[in-house]
């Protein structure tokens, strides 16, 4: 059977801190997140029906500073799965150096199944419950897989209205209007693009020559392909879940986002052939990008994929089989930590926005969220170099979060 995400999780970890020899009983302190509340989210349906979703929040680890993490809507949404990414988000933060600790959310549901008020009477009843344990100085939710600045904007309604008065600093990547950061939307798929293009360049390869493969055409996977487009990559195919096309020419991004909105898919675009999205993984590039959900690359496929370069703009697409393969195969591995760190890096910038209430052009944002992930992506691949040819590209990411964890662990010390 495959291994479920906290299993993952769990091993990258034991794997890298046998590689570091950190401490057994470290190890178990962060192998268990520090809480996870489980929630029951009953909503009133468009036609009068009670329906009954189970939504979570884990905390990871606050030993940096408060949780931060998304809140995905998905019906394979589980309490390992949620823990889980709550860990990546202690690393992720760890490793571009942002003083949070990692927390996630989500509710199992079928957002494209329900209305835009079921959805707003799900998140209001959601965030209502979880009131207890978030605050801007203790957790603060984001948006993830299916969840928008519009969602966002009703759990900063509803914390607001539970408080008595405004607090934008609840929740990051809400509309600029109620205090979101310029170039919040864009900063996942723009931080994936900053660290392509330096690793393309550390390969000595031309963006203008290079051909890019994007699986996953949400938020991160059109921003990272529109920006790449605009750096002179060729993008030549892009997927979402129905599947995807396949262009040799190169993609127009945005004649491709435009069909996507009028057809709701990829599929169907002029000039391009279908590919399935088994198939795009293995497609020859320079590139490629799986943006869309995780464990897409397991030791089934890993063999067969066919680029020079991965940025893991989802969150865990490659399993621990897979890569030891893809360290061999491919020449440089940007994993999801590092990868996709722009939006959480942007989020941040956000807060400090809202605590200050005082707002940045979209140029110092770009600027500043430019200048923390090339100094990550540099440090990273420090670290690397460091450890050899053993380790993956992954522990590396792993070691250097993980050393910041331990420090401030250790600073702290364990009380009583
Ligand atoms: N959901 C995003 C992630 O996985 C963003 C989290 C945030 O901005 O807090 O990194």
């Amino acid at each position: 059977m495959d291994e479920n995400p906290l299993q993952i999780a769990q091993k990258q970890l034991e794997e890298c801190a046998q590689i570091m020899n950190l401490d057994e009983g470290l190890v178990e302190y962060l192998k268990e997140p520090d809480r996870v509340m489980r929630v029951k989210v009953p909503v009133r349906m468009d036609d009068g029906d009670i329906k009954v979703f189970i939504g979570y929040r884990a905390q990871h680890c606050g030993v940096r500073g408060p949780y931060k993490g998304g809140i995905r809507y998905h019906p394979e949404v589980t309490m390992e799965e949620t823990i889980a990414l709550a860990m990546w988000m202690t690393w992720k933060c760890a490793v571009v150096d942002i003083p949070y600790g990692g927390g996630k959310g989500g509710i199992a549901c079928n957002p494209k199944e329900m209305s835009r008020r079921e959805i707003e009477r799900l998140t209001r009843r959601y965030t209502t419950a979880i009131l207890p344990i978030i605050s801007p100085d203790q957790d603060i939710p984001a948006p993830d897989v299916y969840t928008n600045p519009e969602v966002m904007s009703w759990v900063m309604d509803t914390y607001s209205i539970f408080k008595g008065y405004s607090v934008p600093g609840i929740v990051t990547g809400k509309p600029v209007e109620l205090g979101g950061s310029r170039g919040r939307i864009s900063s996942t798929g723009r931080g994936v693009a900053i660290v392509a293009r330096e690793a393309a360049t550390r390969l000595g390869m031309r963006l203008s020559d290079a051909r890019v493969v994007v699986q996953g055409f949400g938020n991160v996977g059109y921003h990272a392909a529109k920006i790449l487009s605009e750096w002179g990559a060729r993008i030549i195919a892009v997927s979402d879940s129905r599947g995807g096309i396949y262009q040799e020419s190169g993609l127009n991004v945005e004649k491709v986002r435009d069909h996507k909105l009028e057809t709701g898919s990829v599929l169907g675009f002029d000039g391009a052939r279908e590919v399935s999205n088994e198939e795009l993984l293995e497609l020859e590039c320079d590139i490629l990008i799986p943006a869309a959900l995780g464990g897409v690359i397991t030791k089934k496929n890993a063999d067969r994929i066919n680029a020079r370069i991965i940025a893991e703009g989802a969150n865990g697409p490659t399993t621990p089989e897979a890569d030891r393969i893809m360290d061999e195969k491919c020449e440089l591995v940007i994993p999801d930590i590092l990868a996709n760190s722009g939006g959480v890096i942007v989020s941040y910038f956000e807060w400090v926005q809202d605590l200050n209430r005082y707002f940045w052009d979209e140029e110092r944002v770009n600027a500043e969220l430019e200048k923390i992930m090339i100094r990550s992506f540099n440090e990273v691949l420090k670290v690397k170099r460091e450890l050899g040819k053993d380790a993956t590209w992954r522990n590396a990411a792993l070691s250097l979060a993980l050393k910041r964890v331990v420090k401030a662990f250790e600073l702290r010390g364990l009380w009583p």
